[in-house]
């Protein structure tokens, strides 16, 4: 991918401190690819190609220069945590239903510390639920040693191998302006989160507690809980699939869609806790450590328990955008005090190395693409922003 002719001398030539982070970059503009210097925010590590970033003479980016105090968020956050201790209080024993909630399961260490914390601390009745949308190994083996653990009962749903391979292809192939970790999560979420209401409705299940980190998903698709009328009036099949004419409507179906359900269904709510608990990263790593919920800490890693074809999402959004997309995500953790930042100012660089060089954990971008019979070229923007977003979300 690279030409070794178009590189240029680093952009900014400007001596930065050593107490600067910089990363070298390649970004592909017009058919050439450049080399770059990267800096990032002495603060919070957000590199200043990211739009908005801003960083100033001492180092700072402009999110880190606007962090007050933030009296609104602190408000918003014991505001959920009153409405979460209640409604968990609430839901335990759930008259007419086996379950008190459904619990979305990706393996990942979020989801892992999750399930204690209801089951355990809160004794809840959980239903765990996996969508086998192409989850790696070591996901499969922290899954089956937590349940094992906790004694929980666990259904796994997964989407018909043919049907995923068409769609992946698709989306990679025609990205929305915001690339294709955007493109492909904002699919292939309401695809799982879809599953997970159904399973609730046809359970009569009260509740969908999901392990989202404070920065997931988009805020404008939720913070603490789906906006209600996303799940009781909108139909999830994304726009442009349908415009698309290339999925039938059997296929399609596949999306969550409650104009079809009875008048009289009673909906569950979805909430994601770790937006109204404290939450810090480091700490949730620990703790399914030591409580047995994965083998070693390494297999807690955000790294390790990532889907595989998220690794070719990135490579395809590092060669569009010059930066890892999950980098403003993990840089709202550490402004936040939630992620550490010594953690990330080693792992985002040594990350990005193997995605680009598609080596190590990198690996896994050639066999996506190998899975999905695509070319570097293959991987393009071609649509709008919000193409696939449900009406509701464009609205907001
Ligand atoms: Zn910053």
């Amino acid at each position: 991918m690279t030409n070794d002719k178009a590189f240029e001398e680093p952009r900014n030539s400007r001596p930065v401190s050593r107490n600067h982070p910089q990363e070298v970059t390649e970004l592909r503009s017009s058919g050439r690819t450049q080399r770059i210097m990267m800096k990032k925010c002495k603060k919070c590590l957000l590199p200043d190609i990211v739009p908005g970033a801003d960083i100033d003479a001492s180092g700072e980016c402009s999110l880190c220069r606007a962090r007050s105090p933030d009296a609104q968020a602190t408000s918003a956050a014991s505001k959920y945590r009153e409405d979460l201790e209640a409604t968990l209080k609430a839901a335990r024993n759930h008259p007419g239903s086996e379950y008190d909630c459904v619990v979305p399961l990706s393996g990942g260490k979020d989801s892992l510390y999750l399930l204690h914390r209801l089951k355990v601390d809160y004794g809840l009745r959980v239903l765990a639920f996996t969508c086998d949308i192409d989850l790696p190994p070591v996901a499969w083996d922290n899954i089956r040693l937590a349940l094992r653990k906790l004694d929980i009962d666990h259904v796994v749903f997964r989407p018909a191998y043919g049907f995923l391979t068409k769609l992946f292809r698709y989306l990679l192939c025609n990205q929305e302006a915001r690339g294709a970790v955007y493109t492909v999560s904002y699919v292939y979420a309401p695809l799982f989160e879809g599953a997970a209401i159904r399973l609730a409705l046809e359970k009569n299940i009260p509740l969908i507690l999901a392990g989202y980190s404070p920065g997931q998903p988009e805020p404008e698709r939720m913070l603490y809980e789906f906006d209600p009328a996303l799940i009781r009036s909108e139909d999830w099949t994304p726009p442009h699939l349908v415009e698309s004419g290339e999925f039938s409507a059997d296929e399609l179906a596949a999306f969550y869609n409650p104009l079809k359900l009875p008048e009289n269904t009673t909906f569950p709510r979805y909430l994601a806790p770790y937006h109204a608990w404290d939450y810090d990263q480091d700490q949730v790593i620990c703790k399914v450590t030591e409580l047995g919920l994965v083998q070693r800490s390494s297999h807690a890693s955000p790294i390790v328990s990532n889907y595989p074809i998220n690794w070719l999402m990135m490579f395809s959004d590092l060669k569009h955008f010059g930066y890892n997309p999950y980098v403003p995500e993990f840089s709202a953790l550490i402004r936040e005090g939630k992620a550490s930042r010594n953690y990330w100012r080693l792992a985002t660089p040594v990350v990005n190395f193997m995605i680009r060089n598609k080596i190590g954990l990198g690996r896994e971008v050639r066999r996506s693409m190998n899975w999905l019979s695509l070319a570097e070229a293959d991987l393009r923007i071609t649509l709008p922003r919000g193409a696939y977003d449900p009406p509701l979300l464009r609205r907001a």
